[in-house]
């Protein structure tokens, strides 16, 4: 069975713990491991030289009984429907956790942008937003950035959308500043991830100003929520990006590392490291393990090998059910993803309202709301797993599920 067959499975399991012990019905279950709508589209592209290459992508929303869909667009080569639902339902519980009207949805376009032009990425991005417009809308369903799409891109798309239905700020978020974006959305996944570490360190004994953390990822998220952790005073001896993993048992010079990334697009090479696999970093012994890259890399093979006293899950379901249970039996707290990398949407949903007040928010007071209510989800999730003695993710599943049934029953299941 691939990693990407397993995510789609492994969420339809974790729903499934959340729903037993929260008892719902047949029909309940049916109508929330079903997905709303799913959009596939096709993607003529006249490419740099010439040739037709035609692209697939997906907009799948998933509930929207909370409120407008909501969820990233994704552009990797392994993207396919699956993959999309897993993460379109994985958005539905994250809003209704962190408490934000919206419902999930995920989208992505099967491509590698490695391969492509600038100029192929933008015909790609706005072909894309041509094809799905007819189902989003900034009351309906609001994207966002993901793997391999950035500001620019969103850039591009909401200047698509505008084409047919007029300037819409509130269609897209995760925008540059210029356009609409809002001030702390690029590095608010990060930061949100660091502030729930902060929360966790307290529940589990870590003194975060004298730990060691290693980081699988070296994208927005991992480079920022490093960033953040070394703020904090912890030591970060070893991150990864696709290429491999660079390791310094004395910790490494984050500011440094992101100036050397941007230049050589890489963190392998940085000076006064060693080189590792992804596979070896993700063992090696240290207080907090943030994996921060792709779904399903501690699995049942890997997870006994683990050497961490915290993992905090900045990427989306980077570990699978079978390596969940072999985590607890090891007596090692996993904070689920639906709560760790849930900064990113909470500020998307200021970026939001800031586009539909037309009046924009300061830094501080965007970084303090975010703070508040993360921690505030935080606090929620590990009081339901100390009253009902439930792991911190089946705990986080079920509260976000009780919320979307107690929409759902106001509204009628019909
Ligand atoms: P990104 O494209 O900016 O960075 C991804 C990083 O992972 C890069 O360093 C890349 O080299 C690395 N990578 C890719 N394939 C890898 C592999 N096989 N092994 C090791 N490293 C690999 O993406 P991102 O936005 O930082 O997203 C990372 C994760 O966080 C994803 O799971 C994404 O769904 C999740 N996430 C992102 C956001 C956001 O706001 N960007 C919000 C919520 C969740």
């Amino acid at each position: 069975m691939s990693g990407k067959i397993k995510m789609y499975e492994n969420t339809k399991i974790l729903f499934d713990k959340a729903a037993d012990f929260i008892n719902i019905s047949e029909e309940g279950r049916f109508l929330l491991k079903t997905h709303y709508r799913e959009l596939s589209v096709q993607m003529p592209i006249r490419m740099d030289d010439g040739s037709l290459k035609v692209f697939t992508g997906y907009r799948i929303q998933h509930n929207g009984s909370r409120g407008p869909y909501k969820g990233g667009i994704r552009f990797h080569p392994s993207v396919d429907i699956d993959e999309v639902r897993a993460l379109a339902a994985l958005m539905t519980w994250k809003t209704a956790l962190v408490d934000i009207p919206f419902g999930g949805a995920k989208g992505g376009v099967n491509c590698d942008t490695k391969k492509l032009s600038l100029t192929e990425l933008e015909r790609l991005s706005k072909s894309y937003m041509a094809k799905i417009d007819l189902i989003i809308g900034p009351y309906r369903d609001i994207p966002a950035p993901d793997m391999n799409t950035n500001a620019q891109v969103m850039a591009w798309m909401m200047s698509e959308y505008g084409k047919k239905h007029g300037h819409t700020l509130a269609i897209i978020t995760g925008k540059p500043i210029p356009l609409g974006g809002s001030l702390g959305r690029e590095e608010a996944t990060g930061r949100g991830c660091v502030y729930i570490v902060k929360e966790a360190c307290k529940d589990f004994n870590i003194d975060i100003s004298k730990s060691t953390c290693v980081i699988q990822g070296f994208g927005n998220v991992g480079s920022n929520a490093a960033k953040f952790m070394s703020e904090e005073g912890s030591k970060i001896i070893s991150v990864s990006d696709v290429q491999g993993a660079i390791y310094n048992k004395d910790g490494l010079n984050i500011e440094e590392l992101i100036k050397y990334r941007n230049k050589n697009s890489t963190v392998i090479g940085f000076p006064n490291t060693t080189q590792l696999t992804n596979e070896e970093m993700l063992e090696l012994e240290c207080d907090i393990l943030i994996p921060a890259a792709l779904e399903g890399v501690i699995h049942g093979g890997n997870a006994h090998k683990i050497k961490t006293k915290l993992i905090v899950e900045a990427a989306n379901a980077p570990i699978s059910v079978d390596a969940d249970d072999i985590l607890e039996s090891m007596g090692i707290p996993v904070v689920p993803d639906i709560l760790a990398n849930a900064g990113g949407v909470i500020v998307s949903y200021f970026e939001w309202v800031q586009n539909l007040q037309q009046f924009t928010w300061d830094l501080d007071e965007i970084n303090s709301k975010l703070k508040k209510k993360i921690n505030k989800a935080y606090r929620e999730m590990m009081n339901y797993s100390q009253k009902n003695k439930l792991s911190l993710r089946i705990s986080a599943f079920a509260l976000a599920i009780e919320r979307v049934i107690e929409v759902v029953k106001l509204r009628g299941w019909g």
